[in-house]
């Protein structure tokens, strides 16, 4: 079956056609600058990738030139709309409502709707995104995959924070996690890897990307997650602080003259591994290009963003009591072995030594830990719109 994959920003909207049992992705694609002017980036499988100017005032222009491309006599991969069993829409944040991915009904639209206070800038264009392709594409069924559900199986004591206990009943302030697409294909794949049913493993799995996150994967269960309540807590990321003291955020609002929107703004967008690098930059191969030509705050950020990394796997073993694989994915974790290299400098202690040169493979599936190692140490690539396109079908 071919699912039209569907990732929503304010702005802009990612799409993939998958063909679910050859796992090829038949075309993709990215309209960008949505309601400012607008442009579709389309790429057929196999094509050239053509960029066009197109006036999208809203996402329903944007998805209805998808559409066109799709289809289109020479560059389209199907013939028509009855070709595309389903569309896959990722969600952001399904709060506590959601567990697994569902078909998308009034009844499940007004419940993601009831989590847009918990994700502002990301639920309500989601929710325009499905209410587009339902309005374009009537009859085809539709799937909400959320961020926030691998992760509804953490156990109280891991999502609780030490808050007046009301404010979780009241405004449902609690650890909420993310990239659970991610983290669940990732460890499902590791489990695969090494031959051990996904029930009876504990793997660790880095999601380093420009939005970093890490999770426990106990016997199939998210039973702990670096983000909380939003995407900002945990790992030092591209842009993002991670985890501080709270206390920080009134004193920056006091020197700097900021409100706390101004402060949260730094920690989200002038933060990280960007920050920290006196604005050099947010991406691993700028930082690993100046660290390389004497530059010591790109060198400190590495070491920082690596070093977090390793403490968070080691409170993870602990979470776990003990860890079978661990599991690095996503752009720095599949690409910078430099990165790897740091961490796994901090693993010793599980008994885990780096094969050097695996550990120079970039973007593909490979053991870095050697034969003896303890623990299974492996870079897994991820495929978030694939595993999106996996719980559609089986839903639809
Ligand atoms: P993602 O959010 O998973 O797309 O990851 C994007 C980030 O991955 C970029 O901002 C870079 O920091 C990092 N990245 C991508 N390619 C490489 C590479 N070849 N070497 C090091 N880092 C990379």
């Amino acid at each position: 079956m071919n699912i039209l994959v569907i990732n929503c920003g304010s702005s802009s909207l990612k799409f993939q056609l998958i063909n679910s049992e050859s796992k090829q992705v038949l075309a993709k694609g990215l309209c960008e600058r949505i309601g400012i002017d607008g442009s579709l980036t389309y790429q057929p499988q196999g094509g050239e990738k053509v960029k066009e100017d197109k006036a999208m005032p809203t996402h329903k222009e944007a998805i209805s030139y998808v559409i066109d491309a799709l289809t289109d006599e020479t560059t389209g991969v199907v013939k028509n709309l009855a070709e595309i069993g389903a569309v896959g829409h990722r969600v952001v944040h399904g709060g506590e409502k959601f567990a697994s991915s569902v078909v998308i009904t009034e009844e499940v639209l007004s419940e993601i709707e009831a989590c847009n206070e918990l994700a502002p800038l990301h639920n309500p264009a989601n929710i325009i995104g499905i209410n587009a392709c339902k309005e374009l594409m009537p009859g085809t069924p539709m799937v909400a995959v959320f961020d926030t559900a691998f992760h509804q199986t953490m156990p109280k004591k891991a999502y609780m924070y030490g808050l007046p206990y009301d404010y979780y009943e009241k405004y449902k302030i609690r650890r909420y996690g993310f990239h659970g697409t991610s983290h669940s294909f990732v460890s499902k794949r590791m489990a695969e890897i090494v031959g051990k049913p996904y029930d009876q493993t504990k793997t660790i799995v880095c999601h380093l990307g420009n939005g970093s996150s890490i999770c426990a994967v106990e016997n199939g269960k998210s039973v702990d997650t670096s983000m909380g309540f939003t995407p900002l807590e945990g790992l030092v990321m591209g842009t993002r602080s991670g985890d501080l003291d709270p206390a920080i955020v009134e004193f920056i609002a006091n020197k700097e003259g900021l409100d706390i929107a101004g402060v949260l703004n730094v920690l989200n967008k002038k933060s990280g591994v960007y920050g920290l690098s006196g604005n050099l930059s947010s991406d691993f191969r700028d930082l690993e290009a100046g660290a390389k030509s004497g530059n010591e705050k790109a060198a400190t950020a590495q070491e920082v963003f690596a070093y977090r990394v390793a403490k968070y796997v080691g409170s993870y073993v602990a979470a776990m009591n003990g860890v079978d694989n661990i599991a690095f994915t996503a752009g720095i974790g599949e690409n910078d072995g430099r990165i790897r290299e740091l961490v796994c400098e901090n693993l010793k202690y599980l008994g885990i030594t780096l094969d050097e040169d695996a550990n120079k493979t970039r973007g593909e599936e490979v053991r870095i830990s050697t034969p003896d190692s303890k623990v299974n140490v492996y870079v897994v690539p991820t495929n978030e719109e694939l595993a999106i396109a996996r719980e559609t079908v089986a839903l639809v």
